[in-house]
């Protein structure tokens, strides 16, 4: 007999998801993850004495309805917040910001009053054309994806079919343009959306095959374009997992680092930790990315060469930077931006100010230097939930695109407090307060995440979300099904179907599987 029937590599929300179905099913399940806490890259933490930071992930922009209901999240005490604004969006002065307004009438009102009838035609037309999009994410969502060929080719319509081509091939821009024409107007719109299309790639919004961002983070929670968040921070999503999955018998091993699969007869029969310590079981589910999991806790050896060398083709070249802060006060604006100045509006402020904008930045990224003038997501969660700061504080995290992927150490430590300044100036231009309202600051990047966590290359998708890596090629082209070349061995973290951020669907899809060889 085994010592479990399932072991999951890994406590980020997608191994609890998967043991939550495994232990509800019956099984014997042991979580082993190498940090002293749950929830991964999605944790919420104390980096200073009496604050709290969601360290990694912070919007829950991707969770879909039927997945939360799925898990029974809120019964397991998740509560989500969709505050009164998802975010503003300001670039150069004079260019209206963006505000986009969770009420639909007030977001409807702003666009015709503030940027004129045709921004508001143009945003309804674009969420109509990426709702073409998000039937294909509806009809792939829980199940192992067909291929992108096989999706096209099933089109009712020649109009159907050219949408898909274009959200699965085109460049961000190549959509945008069919309904804000003009580069010279509604920027800080269209740069909103093109900074949304670029997250998780490495590309600029005019890289072709940018589009399907833009598609995966308008569709992928179904039902809502809102950002929402979780009471007491987005680790609550993996703290609602961890009490179902413990009520159900299953265990974690904290400070538990797999160091490799155990094989006998060519099957997985387990793990090896770092003590030296096996564990045996029936299956293993690893929910780290597909590089670390093959090379480093299979081996190449053991693995058929043509998978081998695609898990080594896997792109995850995605450099970024997040600066955690404590703060005495509030960013007070000023001049334009006044009026921001109102919480429920101040709570996340980003400077994007055009597609062209962000696109220098992306040129200056692949010269490997920091953008000059870095775009900058500015977030304040502790006004929309005091529970992160200590009455009269307040916690603040800057996230940017572009920080140079491939420096040195010594050239990335140095280059990070430069890209530090530079996104933090951006809000200090605006609010002259606020520098003197830092009390402490953590600058994190890439690094950061890929040691802790390890994760290939710091790449918090698992694999890019690029065309060459979705649908039925994610991991790796005809691995879609969450198994592996080697039997009793099944992946299901973010580099999985249907992809990355705090989804909880990857883990959900995976056990699903494990249950189905298992004969239900
Ligand atoms: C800065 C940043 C901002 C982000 N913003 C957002 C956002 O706003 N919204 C959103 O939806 N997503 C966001 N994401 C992405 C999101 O966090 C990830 O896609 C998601 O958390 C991946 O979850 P996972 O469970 O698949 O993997 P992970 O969270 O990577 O979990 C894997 C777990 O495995 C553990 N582990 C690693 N190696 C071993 C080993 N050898 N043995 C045992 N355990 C091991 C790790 O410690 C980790 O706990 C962001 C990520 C980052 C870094």
């Amino acid at each position: 007999m085994t010592d479990y029937d399932a072991i999951i590599v890994g406590a980020g929300h997608n191994g609890l998801a998967a043991g939550v179905v495994l232990a509800k099913a019956g099984m014997r399940v042991l979580c082993l993850e190498r940090t002293g806490h749950a929830g991964g890259m999605a944790a919420t933490r104390e980096l200073f004495k009496g604050f709290k930071h969601n360290v990694g992930a912070w919007a829950l922009i991707v969770l879909h309805e039927d997945v939360r209901k799925l898990l029974e999240l809120e019964e397991y005490g998740l509560e989500l917040i969709t505050p009164q604004t998802s975010f503003c969006v300001f670039g150069a002065p004079g260019d209206p910001p963006f505000v986009v307004h969770n009420d639909l009438g007030r977001m409807m009102e702003h666009l015709m009053n503030d940027h004129g009838a045709d921004a508001l035609q143009g945003s309804m037309d674009l969420f109509a054309y990426l709702q073409v999009f998000g039937g294909v994410m509806n009809a792939q969502r829980f199940k192992p994806p067909d291929s992108m060929d096989a999706i096209i080719a099933e089109a009712p319509d020649a109009q159907t079919r050219e949408i898909l081509l274009t959200c699965l091939h085109g460049s961000a821009m190549d959509v945008l343009r069919k309904f804000f024409p003009d580069p010279n107007r509604h920027r800080c719109i269209t740069g909103s959306f093109a900074a949304g299309a670029i997250d998780g790639t490495h590309m600029g919004p005019y890289t072709p095959g940018s589009a399907l961002s833009l598609a995966y983070h308008h569709t992928a929670s179904g039902t809502h374009n809102a950002f929402q968040m979780a009471r007491g921070g987005i680790g609550s999503v993996s703290d609602a997992l961890l009490r179902s999955f413990e009520k159900h018998g299953g265990k974690v091993q904290y400070r538990a680092e797999v160091r490799r699969m155990l094989l006998r007869h060519g099957l997985v029969a387990g793990v090896e930790l770092r003590t030296g310590d096996t564990i045996s079981s029936q299956v293993v589910l690893c929910s780290l990315d597909a590089r670390t999991t093959f090379m480093d806790l299979v081996g190449e050896e053991h693995l058929p060469s043509a998978f081998a060398h695609a898990v080594k083709e896997i792109e995850y070249t995605n450099g970024y930077i997040q600066i955690h802060l404590t703060l005495k006060e509030l960013p007070e604006y000023t001049g334009d931006l006044a009026f921001a100045n109102e919480n429920n509006i101040r709570w996340l402020m980003n400077y994007i100010p055009s597609p062209e904008h962000l696109s220098r930045c992306w040129e200056q990224y692949r010269r490997n230097q920091v953008p000059d003038d870095p775009v900058a997501y500015c977030y304040i969660p502790s006004l929309v939930d005091p529970s992160y700061a200590p009455p009269g504080y307040h916690i603040c995290t800057f996230f940017s695109h572009y920080f140079p992927a491939e420096l040195s150490p010594a050239e990335h430590n140095q280059k990070k407090q430069v890209m530090a300044e530079r996104v933090i100036g951006q809000i200090a231009k605006r609010a002259p307060n606020f520098r003197d309202a830092i009390i402490d600051q953590a600058v994190l990047t890439h690094e950061y995440f890929g040691s802790k966590y390890g994760i290939t290359g710091g790449d918090f998708c698992h694999g890019l979300l690029h065309p060459g890596q979705m649908f039925q090629r994610r991991p790796v082209p005809g691995w879609s099904n969450y198994q592996a070349p080697l039997q009793n061995l099944y992946m299901c973290g973010a580099g999985c179907h249907p992809g990355p951020g705090v989804t909880c669907v990857p883990g959900y899809n995976a056990a699903q599987e494990v249950l189905k060889r298992a004969g239900g």
